[in-house]
């Protein structure tokens, strides 16, 4: 596959907080597909739905099974995944959502904290509408056992730069709610100015030391595939 006929895009939870603003990315998408690019979009769950699940979770236990607990979390994406893909049909693209499962990304056992091990490119390669978009659940994969994991808070970065290296592609552009990285959060210091261009060094110190921007495994992924991130780009 030409790379310059299938990119790979992570759009985020702000980016998808209402079923306008999904409407909004269907939009985005569909004009890349016009070109006959193939976009493999990987998804987070909608605004604060994790946040809601969480606190959804705490009024029954104080210690939920790891298991259940990735079970219910990853549903987030699911759902913004199968009405991203619900938007784009609507709008005549060729679309199909696939859970982290199935699109094949096996994980560490670890609940709440697995780390990817494996794709499987060849389900995502044939799964992918060609000109138009497999839009596949961030935050999650399946370990051994055939149970759902999830990746760790923000880990949908890391599904997407995942997925972009084992298709092969040295670029993944990640959509978020800011225009890009600032010297420090821009939410909390009006003052803090937009950097053009960071170093894998730089960008994993950041995101080690708790900023929101990357999950820190992503970048950890990319750094060592020489995969050049898209500074994250307002949707
Ligand atoms: P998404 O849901 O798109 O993954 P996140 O909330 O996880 O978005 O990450 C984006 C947020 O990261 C921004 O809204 C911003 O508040 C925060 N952030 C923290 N540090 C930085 C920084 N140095 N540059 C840009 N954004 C930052
Ligand atoms: N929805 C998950 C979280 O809120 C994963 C992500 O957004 O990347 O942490
Ligand atoms: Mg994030």
């Amino acid at each position: 596959m030409q790379s310059n006929s299938l990119v790979v895009r992570k759009y985020g939870g702000s980016s998808l907080a209402t079923t306008d603003h999904i409407v909004r990315v269907a939009n985005q998408l569909s004009e890349i597909c016009r070109d006959g690019t193939s976009v493999v979009v990987v998804v987070s769950a909608m605004g604060d739905t994790t946040d809601e699940l969480i606190e959804m979770v705490s009024s029954i236990t104080e210690r939920p099974p790891g298991r259940e607990y990735d079970a219910l979390l990853s549903t987030g994406e699911i759902i913004s995944s199968a009405l991203l893909s619900m938007a784009l049909q609507e709008k005549g693209i060729n679309a199909l959502s696939l859970t982290g499962a199935q699109a094949g990304i096996k994980t560490t056992a670890m609940f709440r904290d697995a780390r990817i091990e494996n794709i499987d490119t060849d389900r995502i390669i044939d799964r992918l509408p060609k000109g138009g978009c497999l839009i596949i659940a961030g935050f999650q994969g399946i370990n051994e056992d055939q149970d759902t994991t999830t990746l760790g808070r923000g880990g949908s970065d890391t599904s997407a730069i995942a997925i972009a290296i084992s298709l092969g592609l040295k670029e993944c552009e990640i959509y978020t709610d800011v225009e890009g990285i600032y010297t420090a959060d821009p939410r909390i210091i009006t003052k803090a100015k937009k950097i053009s261009f960071i170093t894998y060094e730089e960008i994993l110190e950041m995101s080690s030391l708790g900023s929101k921007v990357l999950h820190p495994r992503s970048v950890e992924l990319a750094t060592v595939s020489y995969t050049h991130l898209t500074l994250p780009t307002k949707a």
